[in-house]
């Protein structure tokens, strides 16, 4: 069960367990890999004062093709992101959301395979000492058991840390991030993870990650 206390993730646009329409694959059916992206530095250019509305929000160049690509050959795809602001006060719930919608429509209006399955979120401030902050692997957790259930049909039950108690096989799952606290959450959770050049973005690693 979840522990009262346990901050947990945020999902965009739903309760965090409620059902999940997972469009299918371009190329077949999912054979259980899932490419978790960090989003600031990874989908989009970051900044130090966080991006603030969607007219902040500017796409890195190949994020469209990355992210379709990371789809055809078969990974489920899920943005996992800190957004401390709204635990600071600074802006709400909403106002993400629409940063997010942003970011799908722009994604999508490039390439209409560059879907992303599902955005996770921390909303909490540093010192909450969240669980669904990276580095812990709270997010990661989360969307493994989502998208899973989704995949499967069946009524989504989300367990945190020892209480998740069926691991997952992440052997062919990777964790893209532009720093050490997504590595550190990438290593707790059990996963490859991938550091890119945050001037690049995805596109700088997604030859490594397809193997070609
Ligand atoms: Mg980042």
């Amino acid at each position: 069960m979840v522990c009262e206390f346990m901050l947990i993730p945020r999902r965009d646009g739903a309760e965090i367990d409620s059902p999940l329409d997972l469009l299918p694959l371009p190329n077949g059916p999912w054979n259980g890999k899932i490419a978790y992206l960090d989003r600031d530095g990874v989908l989009n250019v970051g900044s130090e004062n966080y991006i603030n509305s969607p007219d902040e929000l500017v796409i890195l160049p190949d994020t469209a093709k990355s992210v379709a690509a990371l789809r055809e050959s078969g990974f489920r795809v899920c943005v996992v992101t800190n957004q401390s602001p709204i635990g600071r006060g600074l802006w709400s719930h909403d106002n993400l959301h629409e940063i997010h919608n942003k970011l799908r429509e722009s994604l999508l209006s490039e390439n209409t395979n560059a879907h992303l399955d599902l955005i996770l979120y921390s909303p909490y401030a540093p010192w909450e000492g969240a669980w669904a902050r990276k580095p812990n692997p709270g997010m990661l957790e989360a969307a493994r058991q989502i998208i899973s259930a989704s995949e499967k049909n069946v009524e989504i039950k989300l367990k945190f840390d020892n209480d998740w108690d069926e691991k997952s096989d992440e052997s062919n799952s990777i964790m893209v991030g532009d720093r050490e606290v997504d590595m550190m959450a990438a290593f707790n959770f059990g996963v490859k993870g991938i550091r890119c050049d945050p001037e690049v973005g995805i596109s700088d690693v997604i030859s490594e990650i397809l193997g070609d």
